[in-house]
């Protein structure tokens, strides 16, 4: 039976870490489309555009690109046009250059129009981003709005790229967080917002496990 659960939120609400590991307990797939922004993204540094000042390039080129995941693969790797940039998603150019190009309609367009195709050819996931519940899946079964104070998002961020291995600057984290959230709040298209349906839920004071039970509870009533 088809199930889609949608987890929209801000950076570092914890959303990322709980929409895979709901998935793993649901026996569902997971989407991460803030991958996609990010991998559109590093294409386009790669080719040489300034994704700040240089916006027609890039609607030229998520255009005429391919992009997808190799669901073979857990996490799945992000491909686009045939180049595996997985590795590169989290690299600081890209975090500073992604909420530029997600404002973007042409991007927006073909990124909405990626993921409905991604959920119809796997019905049963739980999609993870900004305009999840709002926009691409407006229909899903179960809707939650991931929120937490501005101090615990840097630190759960910090907390993230440590365990990856990466050297941490908590106040630049915290920085960089504040203001992709302001440019992702102000954007003229699919600004974050909790959509009406969606349950909001606060996860400040909260451990992984508690939020986990909570969703898990929700989507199986
Ligand atoms: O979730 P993540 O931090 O990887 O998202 C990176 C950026 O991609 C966000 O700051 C936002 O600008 C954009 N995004 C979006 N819509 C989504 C997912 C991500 O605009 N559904």
């Amino acid at each position: 039976q088809d199930l889609i659960v949608t987890l929209d939120g801000p950076a570092g609400s914890g959303k990322s870490t709980v929409a895979r590991v709901l998935a793993q307990r649901l026996g569902l797939e997971f989407l991460d489309t803030g991958a996609m922004y990010r991998g559109i993204t590093a294409m386009a540094i790669a080719r040489g555009v300034d994704v700040h000042t240089e916006t027609h390039l890039v609607n030229e080129l998520v255009r005429h690109c391919e992009i997808g995941f190799d669901w073979a693969t857990d996490p799945p790797r992000l491909h686009v046009r045939g180049q595996d940039l997985t590795g590169r998603l989290r690299d600081d150019d890209v975090t500073g250059g992604v909420s530029a190009v997600a404002r973007l309609p042409a991007v927006r367009e073909v990124m909405v129009r990626e993921q409905q195709r991604i959920g119809r050819e796997h019905p049963r996931l739980v999609t993870e981003g900004r305009d999840q519940g709002s926009v691409v899946f407006p229909g899903a079964a179960a809707k939650f709005f991931l929120e937490a104070s501005p101090a615990v998002r840097a630190q759960r961020r910090a907390d993230q790229m440590r365990a990856a291995g990466r050297r941490v600057d908590v106040e630049r984290i915290r920085e960089q967080i504040t203001a992709r959230d302001a440019a992702d709040a102000s954007r003229s298209v699919a600004p974050l917002i909790c959509p009406e349906d969606a349950e909001r839920i606060d996860t400040s004071e909260m451990q992984l496990d508690e939020v986990l039970d909570l969703l898990t509870a929700r989507v199986r009533a």
